[in-house]
């Protein structure tokens, strides 16, 4: 099974994909996740991508299409994209490679949730620096301040979270990503469910618009 999650950013397409990666023996590919891991390791691609990511633009589509295929060209099991396609032209370079590999999209789901609500998050959100576990200090706060439940290490804002960028992140997506809604939603595997519930009902009902039983 191949599955795309779409939303704004903040919607929890991250905290929806790291559940359903494990329930449903997935790789989740977060086209973000891996861009901040080549700009740490300092790579020629993670060098190209610092000054967009840190501006709240998108990477071009040309990089982030190497990149995948670079990375997922011999992966055998299905693929849980959370990030991408954030283009109409990457959702059409991603037919092409499937349908190059035999195979295809088995479901789009839409997490649908206000703008004001996903301002709000991604202005409380926390990321831990050791694995990637996403908190929010108001709704998710970790047991002990500032330090991740999981694996000890300090949370942190992330850079593309701060307040300045965060609004020409969302105006990115209604420009560049809400087009993507009309270029699936025809298409019968297109499913929405209501981003603003808890992470473990957001979960839950995904999983039943799947007909997966938790
Ligand atoms: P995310 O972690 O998904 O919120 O992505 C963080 C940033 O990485 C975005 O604001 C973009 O700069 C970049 N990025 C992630 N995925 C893509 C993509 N599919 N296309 C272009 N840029 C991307």
């Amino acid at each position: 099974m191949n599955i795309i999650l779409l939303g704004y950013p903040g919607s929890g397409k991250g905290t929806l994909a790291k559940d359903l990666s494990k329930t449903l023996d997935m790789v989740h590919v977060s086209t973000g996740d891996i861009l901040r891991d080549e700009m740490a390791k300092k790579t020629p691609l993670g060098t190209e991508a610092t000054s967009y990511m840190a501006g709240g633009r998108l990477v071009p589509d040309r990089l982030v299409m190497d990149m995948l295929k670079a990375r997922l060209g011999t992966e055998s099991r299905g693929l849980l994209f959370d990030g991408f396609p954030r283009t109409v032209a990457q959702a059409e370079a991603l037919d092409a490679w499937f349908a190059s590999r035999g195979q295809e999209i088995d479901a789009v789901v839409f997490l649908n949730v206000a703008e004001s609500v996903v301002m709000a998050r991604l202005g409380s959100r926390r990321t831990c620096t050791g694995c990637g576990k996403i908190y929010n200090v108001v709704s998710n706060p970790p047991a002990k301040e500032g330090v991740c439940d999981v694996c000890g290490k300090p949370l942190a804002t992330r850079e593309d979270d701060k307040v300045e960028v965060i609004t020409r992140r969302i105006q990115v997506y209604k420009d560049q990503t809400e087009p993507l809604l009309a270029y699936y939603r025809a298409s019968a595997n297109f499913l929405e469910a209501d981003g603003g519930k808890t992470p473990d009902a957001v979960t839950r009902d995904v999983l039943g618009l799947l007909r997966v039983k938790p």
